[in-house]
């Protein structure tokens, strides 16, 4: 029997509307092979939805992503938008509304290094060869929504005893918002290589005691089968550095994992080429980790690989179709292998390479499924 699943498209605005329209080649190449129906409903976020209706994230998207079996997400912004009077709506407040409304609590970013690309990166290529990691960070915790003030005028606070500011941001976790996303990094390190990293500062952190304490209750209660590792934040950092292709997966609460998923984001050299998935209890949302991209804008030259392996995880992490996700990333290697490339990971010293547009690229990739 046919298997149908809602996907709620968000194509948003820049380049958004162009890599969404690749992600459908895959989807439809997909489905013709594996017996399922996709059903996309298109709603308005963003810029694009401030223009139609006064606001970044409308009633009727909301409605359509809770209805949804996944939201696609592409990308919001533009210079069009930018403003800093508080009074006026902004793209982003789409993206920040629609994870609130979805109680989205987990971010994956995983960070694949492809064979063909271990050029592009910052770090020498024998470095990044075979990175293969991903990073499971706490979204809705710590210091991002703790209690903070900002004093003013308060005496002593100043220069030489005098009067002046004084501001706090507090980290807090309780052992449920540990446990979940503990829980997100064993499941899935189960599919992958079976090894989590837990990342805290816990030689410092009263948060990051209780962090280290709670994830390997859970450990030991569930998941004896995966092996389990802790490691101090700063020395994570190094080591994210220094030998990337170690890790598989590592878990961490909002802050050090903001920091570090833009750390490991690096190694791959490309922003085009890095997808997310933000999961709670209900419907997940899968999106590119870059944005709009407005300098290219309507040229046709945007990178949709990025937008394809939103696809794969969405597969992968929503509708259980790992075989699906597999051909995703087999025909993405095939075409990189190939030679295929888009003007952003793109090498001028490389003659073999050919360089194709966003469309052909999508092309490519649909046409190796
Ligand atoms: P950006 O990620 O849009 O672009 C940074 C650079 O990378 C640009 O030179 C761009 O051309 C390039 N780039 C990005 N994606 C690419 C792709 N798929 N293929 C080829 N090149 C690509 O970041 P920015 O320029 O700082 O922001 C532009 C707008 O996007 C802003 O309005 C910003 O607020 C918004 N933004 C949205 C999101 C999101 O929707 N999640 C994330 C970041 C920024």
């Amino acid at each position: 029997m046919t298997s149908n699943y809602r996907i709620c498209l968000l194509a948003g605005d820049g380049i958004g509307p162009e890599i969404m329209a690749e992600a459908r080649k895959v989807l439809d190449a997909l489905a013709l092979r594996y017996d399922v129906a996709f059903l996309y409903d298109e709603a308005l976020i963003g810029g694009c939805a401030i223009d139609e209706t006064g606001t970044a994230l409308p009633g009727q998207t909301i409605a359509c992503a809770q209805a949804a079996d996944a939201v696609l997400l592409a990308a919001v912004g533009g210079p069009k938008w930018d403003t800093t009077d508080p009074a006026k709506p902004r793209p982003e407040q789409g993206l920040l509304g629609i994870r609130k409304q979805l109680g989205l609590y987990t971010n994956l970013r995983p960070v694949q290094v492809f064979d063909a690309l271990a050029d592009a990166s910052t770090l020498k290529p024998q470095i990044v060869k075979g990175v293969d990691l991903l990073i499971v960070r706490e979204l809705t915790g710590g210091l991002y929504f703790g209690k903070r003030e900002r004093i003013f005028d308060e005496p002593g606070s100043g220069a030489n005893g005098s009067s002046g500011q004084r501001a706090y941001d507090t980290m807090e976790y309780r052992e449920y918002e540990i446990e979940r996303i503990a829980r997100q990094a064993f499941d899935a390190a189960r599919n992958r290589r079976g090894r989590v990293c837990s990342v805290d500062k816990a030689n410092v952190l009263e948060v990051s005691r209780l962090w280290r304490e709670v994830v390997h209750r859970v450990h030991e209660a569930d998941y004896a089968d995966i092996e389990l590792e802790d490691m101090l934040v700063d020395n994570a950092a190094m080591q994210l550095i220094r030998r990337p292709a170690d890790f598989d997966v590592i878990v961490t609460e909002n802050t050090f994992g903001d920091i570090l998923s833009d750390e490991a984001a690096q190694l791959s050299g490309s922003l085009g080429m890095l997808a997310s998935a933000s999961l709670g209890d209900g419907t997940a949302l899968y999106e590119p980790t870059h944005g709009s991209a407005p300098d290219i804008a309507g040229r046709g030259i945007a990178n949709p690989l990025a937008q394809i392996m939103s696809v794969e995880m969405m597969l992968r992490y929503s509708f259980g179709m790992n075989e699906a996700a597999d051909d995703i990333r087999r025909a993405i290697m095939a075409v990189l292998d190939e030679g295929w490339r888009t003007g952003d990971i793109a090498n001028a010293e490389t003659p073999a390479e050919r360089v194709v547009g966003t469309s052909e690229m999508g092309d490519l990739v649909a046409s190796r499924l």
